[in-house]
């Protein structure tokens, strides 16, 4: 049949390259339909000023193959957007996957037939797939999202959102810039934006912990140390809760005393990048342990701040590392800069947006350009958007009531949902690894089941819903007993207006993570319902 396929990809980000990869090595036919020009996902689009990522490159690619990964030579600590995305080209070319893929085309409907088991796929360019196994790889974080502000379109200025920037520069020098949100996004593009605006203003909602990337140059000596040591780093990140080479931390901040606890964070400092937030087991979990870290961070905003009328409002108070902890370079040192001016939202919120710029409640900031970088409906936005169907017609809307009730199985399936897989789905570890780690790891699982269901002659495969409720429940409970569901965040929906709270991240680590997975295959899918195809006499 036309346009029929073993499995259909969506995305062809890190998850969907090496997805399409390994199912094309193992057999199968597949098909990988990607809405953007080219490979990359989230680094295709987010080309703002400064984007760059938190991982230290050296770990933040593939390490399936340690070939691939000699292949490639990362220049600096932390990667440039511009440099990721050449490197997921470059991975792409290796592998030449490109071949299986299809830009510019944009699943908007998947319905599951019954009758036909199969997967039913149709484009926004009204083309139409079918295919046996459907899998998700659009990731956690890629629908960007501007709140409601009033009066929005009447702006005469240039907008843009730091999750989908043009690829063509944005010419800043002489400009009035205002910045919304105080993010990643915003907190690694409000410098690099200083460097060129004549006035920029940061409308600020929440301060923000941040620690220095510490980024550099790599040398060559360096470089060819990583890639000797190679074999041995990807044994810690294969069996650490973070899919970095950070072993678990035994050591508790209460405990620690305070001559020792200091020198830690000290030292974490000046490492930079996410050594600090892994430093102790129990930030996240005790409020006091979580209060001497905050502390401590809030001193280092203290020191760097020079402006005493304008520090207060950098110093944030929630429970530090419970919004996705950020890194910077000279992010609290550009409010020093006179041209830089915060504006505090919780004592002057945004009424409008207005033909000239920013309407808080007290005055009117007239303006150039806006760049939102108000972030994602993260987790689930991208996932509920396409509208997917299992069976009998149930769309996923429907099944997690648009949001408030979403339940998965290992953040890997669907109840009502057959044949169907997501690449780091609510309730996996996901945004709280080293992604690409966590993707390997999902991509590995995902094609060996469909091996043991070919071998085995299984037509469909899907979670019950009793591992699915226990899933979720188990998810839930891990991480009531945290402090994540105590801070308004990305994490927990609340960022976006009128989502459902929940936390659906599974926060016991990949480590323990990988080895669940691995149980639930070697218990033939436990957990899971497997219709076996009829064998004709
Ligand atoms: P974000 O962390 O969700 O930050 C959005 C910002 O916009 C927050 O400061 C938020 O304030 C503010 N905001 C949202 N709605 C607002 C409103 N109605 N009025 C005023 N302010 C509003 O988004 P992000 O910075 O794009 O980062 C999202 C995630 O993407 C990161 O946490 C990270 O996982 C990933 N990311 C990674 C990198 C990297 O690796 N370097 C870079 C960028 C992004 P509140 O805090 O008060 O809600």
């Amino acid at each position: 049949m036309a346009n029929h396929v073993d499995a259909i990809v969506i995305g062809a980000g890190f998850s969907g390259i090496y997805m399409t990869y390994k199912l094309r090595e193992e057999g199968f036919t597949v098909k990988t339909l990607e809405k953007a020009a080219g490979v990359g996902g989230v680094w295709f689009l987010a080309r703002y000023p400064g984007a760059r990522c938190d991982s230290d490159s050296i770990y933040y690619n593939y390490i399936f193959s340690e070939e691939l990964y000699k292949k490639w030579s990362w220049s600096s600590r932390f990667a440039a957007q511009d440099e990721i995305l050449s490197y997921l080209n470059f991975v792409a070319d290796e592998l030449d996957v490109k071949k299986e893929m299809q830009f510019n085309t944009e699943v908007k409907f998947a319905i599951w037939d019954e009758d036909q088991t199969k997967w039913l796929v149709t484009t926004a360019q009204g083309e139409v797939f079918t295919a046996t196994y459907l899998i998700s790889g659009v990731g956690c974080l890629s629908t960007s999202s501007i709140p409601n502000f009033q009066g929005r379109e009447s702006f005469k200025g240039e907008s843009y959102h730091t999750g989908n920037w043009p690829h063509t520069p944005v010419d800043l020098k002489g400009k009035r810039v205002g910045v919304i949100g105080t993010g990643s996004s915003g907190v690694q593009s409000i410098p690099v934006i200083a460097e060129e605006a004549k006035e920029v203003y940061v409308f600020q909602r929440t301060p923000q912990y941040s620690v220095p990337t510490r980024n550099r140059q790599f040398t060559e000596e360096e470089i060819a140390q990583f890639k000797e040591a190679f074999l041995d780093a990807r044994e810690i990140m294969l069996n650490s809760p973070s899919g970095l080479p950070i072993p678990r931390s035994t050591r508790s901040v209460v405990d620690t005393p305070e001559e020792e606890r200091i020198a830690i964070l000290e030292d974490a400092w000046e490492k930079g990048g996410m050594i600090l937030n892994n430093a102790f087991y129990d930030i996240v979990i005790d409020p006091k342990s979580n209060e001497l870290v905050s502390e401590f961070l809030r001193g280092k905003i203290r020191e760097k701040v020079k402006k005493s009328d304008v520090v207060e409002h950098l110093l944030p108070y929630y429970y530090y590392s419970t919004k996705r902890p950020i890194l910077d370079t000279n992010y609290h040192d550009t409010y020093n800069q006179d041209h830089v001016t915060l504006v505090n939202l919780r004592q002057q919120p945004i009424e409008c947006i207005t033909e000239n710029g920013i309407q808080t409640t007290e005055k009117e900031y007239p303006l150039d350009i806006i760049v939102f970088a108000t972030g994602y409906d993260a987790m689930t936005g991208t996932l509920l958007k396409l509208d997917i169907r299992g069976r009998n017609g149930v769309s996923l809307q429907e099944k997690w009531e648009n949001g408030a009730k979403v339940e998965t199985y290992l953040g890997l399936g669907l109840a009502g949902f057959p044949n169907f897989f997501t690449i780091t789905g609510p309730q996996s570890p996901s945004v709280l690894t080293n992604v690409p780690t966590a993707i390997e790891q999902h991509v590995e699982w995902i094609s060996d089941c469909l091996n043991y269901l070919r071998e085995h002659n299984v037509k469909t495969i899907e979670p019950t819903v009793e591992a699915e409720i226990q899933w979720s429940k188990q998810c839930t409970e891990i991480a009531n007993g945290t402090l994540f569901t105590k801070t308004e965040s990305w994490y927990t929906g609340s960022n976006i207006d009128g989502k459902s709270r929940d936390f659906l991240i599974y926060l016991n680590g990949l480590d323990n993570y990988r080895q669940l997975c691995n149980e639930v295959a070697e218990h033939g899918y436990k957990g899971y319902q497997l219709q076996y195809e009829e064998i004709k006499a």
